[in-house]
């Protein structure tokens, strides 16, 4: 299969001879109107009924006991740290096949990632190899899980559902429990993705969702902390809101705080945004399996949600048989106005990370040098 077949089947599908990018957000429904509402009602800012109507219904639809909206996934994912209680020297195991945000949040709790393989069935955290990770170098002391050679404690595990596509909760839910870890699921990227029939996010003690402006559905910026009890929710909310303690007018804060509460503006477009999700999921179910047509009996491989899962398929991709095949693909596509990305570099080649602590990485290499992802917005 040559690259110019690709440009041609992805334009035949978007009908348009214009630039076609990776993902685009769209506004159809009652974007315009929420968000005008909050302007003429001067409730913009951080308090307005649509952050408090956004967390419900986020609530409603991943069932989590409690959703505290933030200003962006980040900020969401380094909260559900936070509430975790990853401490400054920590050690936290997660991919290094994923998108920076989930090391930077880990690297401002004060802890030091440990990267471990993903699964090549899902491309997330894959258990198994957690496992062996943890049977070669760590044991359980007084202070919980120790790295045997650093001394320092193994708090969290952080998996990153990647493209959508559920990790395998389950295994790593026993790994967790056996190793005395906390579960901290990294689901910025699968708003809509389950894993068998429960929300990602939602299995693990915190989950952090992104609403970012090339997520599923958007806010501008934004994200969700989901959090498994309705006390840690409460106490979640508090801390993303400077941890004060109410009062009519007394200004006393009961701990150290973060400023993360989203403004009731981006609640607004949000909540817009929530009631066209399920319309969104179908469509790009039906794009990549339009996708999974194209590559069907050619030596491209096209990523489908593993059995056990279903995915929201957030961005398409596919495995080229071979790196120079990847780069022909990524140059022709991206000359001929079709973006087409390579996946992330992993974390531990990034500057920052260059010396962490690391297991084998074999699946991580090889997918890191044949994926590509495909425009992926619903049509
Ligand atoms: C988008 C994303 C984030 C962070 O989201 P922001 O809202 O951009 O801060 C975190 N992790 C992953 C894997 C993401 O794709």
């Amino acid at each position: 299969m040559k690259a110019a077949s690709i440009v041609e089947f992805v334009r035949d599908t978007y009908k348009t001879d214009e630039f076609i990018p990776l993902h685009a957000p769209t506004f159809n429904g009652n974007e315009k109107e929420y968000v005008l509402e909050t302007i003429e009602s001067t409730f913009v800012s951080s308090v307005g009924k649509f952050v408090d109507d956004f967390e419900r219904k986020i609530e409603v639809y991943t069932g989590t006991a409690k959703a505290v909206a933030t200003v962006n996934g980040t900020a969401a994912l380094h909260t559900a740290l936070y509430m975790a209680g990853v401490q400054r020297g920590d050690l936290v195991i997660t991919q290094a096949l994923t998108f920076v945000a989930t090391c930077n949040a880990l690297y401002h709790m004060g802890a030091d990632p440990i990267f471990v393989d993903v699964s090549p069935l899902s491309l997330g955290l894959c258990p198994k190899a957690v496992e062996e990770y943890l049977d070669e170098f760590a044991v359980l002391t007084e202070q919980g899980c120790t790295h045997k050679q650093t001394g320092q404690r193994i708090k969290a595990v952080v998996p990153m559902h990647t493209f959508g596509h559920p990790v395998e909760l389950n295994e790593l839910v026993a790994v967790c429990a056996k190793w005395q870890l906390s579960l901290v699921e990294d689901a910025a990227e699968s708003l809509g993705s389950f894993y068998k029939g429960k929300h990602t996010g939602t299995i693990g003690e915190f989950g952090a969702v992104s609403f970012n402006g090339n997520k599923i559905i958007t806010t501008g910026g934004g994200g969700m902390v989901l959090c498994r009890t309705q006390e840690l929710g409460l106490r979640t909310k508090h801390v993303t809101t400077t941890a004060k303690v109410p009062h009519p007018y007394e200004f006393f804060h009961d701990e150290p705080g973060f400023n993360y509460r989203m403004p009731n503006l981006n609640a607004a477009l949000g909540c817009a945004q929530m009631e066209v999700l399920e319309g969104y999921l179908s469509k790009k179910r039906h794009l990549a399996m339009l996708y999974q047509d194209l590559f069907n009996n050619t030596d491209f491989q096209f990523i489908v949600e593993p059995d056990y899962a279903c995915s929201n398929y957030w961005l398409n991709a596919v495995m080229c048989p071979d790196e120079q095949t990847r780069d022909e693909v990524l140059a022709v596509t991206n000359k001929a106005g079709v973006m087409t990305r390579p996946i992330w570099q992993l974390m531990s080649r990034l500057p920052m990370f260059e010396n962490a602590l690391r297991g084998d990485l074999t699946h991580s290499e090889f997918i890191e040098k044949h994926l590509v992802n495909l425009p992926s917005t619903p049509i």
